[in-house]
Formats: structure tokens, sequence, C-alpha cells
């Protein structure tokens, strides 16, 4: 029986079992990653998609994205590559070498570097760091947008190699973290780490009912002001996915408001979806 240290789930993993996010298994006595260089997802996109407002406006980033996270939001808009195993979906191997090759090969498009999204990535750090260190050797950046539900020690490791970062913060009650699998003081204490170390902006996706209350942003907002008012925090509208296909779409309105109430305490908000 091993403990993986990866994220505050610390699943206790016996030979050959995966963990909660599916991504993890203890195998030969070590837990490793199953989907290391396994490719779900590529493409070129502008830098403003990940969300980030404020680094290399204009540019494109090369993003990719595997399978599986450590949280099982029933909103999640990318619920067909997260929420699977590695049995449940095609994947392309591709090296730390290749996927920086690919990143210079598309320098001339506008290309930045990697960002890895689109499933949890930090879940699967180590491919992160070996691709990281080729990127930035040539130059160019690493980028991750994660829920930031990980232990401080994945944070140490990987934080050094990340150039910037989209971090959610989804709610600020403690109790919508808990029905999703995460933990929110340990996403306040990595968003305080990744601030010492990179570019970091933040999203929140307003649901209806969920977390759409003006108290909530105003505490939400008014936390963010107390690591660094100039943060950029991104209020984005929710759509019907996934569990949550039965809900309203989070009104154009009530984005506007809740950014309003955002903007007294934060100097960049931004609506997103909307
Ligand atoms: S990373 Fe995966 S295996 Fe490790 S503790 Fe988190 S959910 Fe469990």
């Amino acid at each position: 029986m091993l403990e993986c240290q990866v994220c505050p789930h610390h699943c206790r993993l016996t030979e050959g079992q995966i963990g909660v996010c599916r991504t993890r298994i203890n195998k030969g006595d070590e837990i490793t990653s199953l989907n290391y260089g396994k490719l779900v997802s590529v493409a070129l996109d502008p830098i403003e998609k990940k969300p980030l407002a404020h680094f290399h406006p204009g540019s494109m980033i090369l993003s990719v994205g595997s399978f599986g996270c450590n949280f099982h939001c029933p909103f999640c808009q990318n619920f067909q590559i997260s929420q699977v195993g590695a049995d449940d979906i095609t994947t392309k191997d591709v090296t730390p070498f290749e996927l920086a090759q690919l990143a210079l090969d598309t320098r001339e498009r506008g290309n930045i570097g990697v960002a890895f999204t689109y499933n949890e990535p930090l879940i699967s750090y180590e491919y992160i760091i070996d691709t990281a260190k080729i990127v930035r050797a040539q130059g160019q950046k690493t980028v991750a947008v994660t829920n930031g539900c990980v232990t401080r020690y994945t944070a140490e490791q990987v934080l050094p190699y990340l150039d910037a970062l989209n971090i959610d913060l989804k709610s600020f009650n403690p109790e919508f973290y808990k029905k999703i699998g995460g933990n929110l003081s340990t996403v306040k204490e990595f968003i305080v780490s990744a601030t010492t170390t990179s570019h970091v902006e933040l999203t929140t996706l307003i649901i209806p009912g969920e977390n759409d209350s003006e108290e909530e942003i105003e505490h939400l907002s008014q936390w963010i002001a107390t690591v660094n008012p100039e943060i950029p925090l991104h209020i984005s509208r929710f759509f019907p996915r996934y569990k949550m296909v039965n809900k309203e779409a989070t009104s154009v309105r009530k984005v506007y408001a809740l950014a309003e109430i955002a903007r007294r305490h934060l100097k960049y908000v931004y609506t997103g979806n909307c």
C-alpha cells in the first residue's frame, strides 16, 4: 500500500490500483502517472482563450490536454476527457521533446510555448516539468490551466517551471469544494504560492444557485485583493453541461453585476462567455 502525495485526496493504493483521478497508479511499488505523454487534445489557441489577459496578449499558445481529473464537477465543461480513464479514450503518445519541437515549429504562427489545459494537468506534473525544461531552453513559455488543488509538495515541484497559470477559484464556500472533491483552503494556499513564482490569473465560473450570490463574490474578491489587487479575475458564464444540463445558463446581466462587485476590490476583472 502506498499513499499518493500529489493532491489532498491522498489516495492509498495497493499494487495495480488507480487513484480517484484515474491518472495515477501504484505500479511496481511506485506511484506513477498513467497519462504521461498521452495526449487527447492538441490545439493552437489564442492566449486569451486560456484565459490569460495580461500574459503576452495577442499571442498564440500550443494547448494540450490528456484525460483525468482529481475533481468531479457536475458542471464540467470538458467532462468527456476529464472524467474518463485510460481505457475509455484514444490517446496519442507525444514525448516532451516532440511536444517542445511542435511548440518551436509553430513559433512562426505566433506561438509562445505550451499550455497544459483541458483536463487537470498538475496531477501529471512530471510531464509538465520534463517538457517545460526543453521549452524554456528554447526560449518559450510554459502555462498551466488548473484547479489548483494539489499538495504543497506538488506545488513546490512544478511551480518553478510554470511561467503563467490560470487557476480556478470556483467558489468561496468550503462546502462547494467538498461536493466536487476539492478543498478551498488548499486552493487558496496554492494561489498564494503561485503568485510568488509565476504570473497568475484566476477564473470563477458563475453557476446559478450554486455560487452566484453577491456576498460570495464580494468575499472572494476581497480575499484576492489581500493577496494582490492586481491579480486579474475572469468571471465567466455557465452553460448547461454534463450533469447540469437541466440548469439554465447564467444570465449575462448576473455576470456583469457580479463583475461590478468584484471591481470594488480588484483592478482587473473580465467577463467571459458573455
Ligand atoms: S493525484 Fe490522483 S491518485 Fe494522487 S492523491 Fe490525487 S486523486 Fe489520488
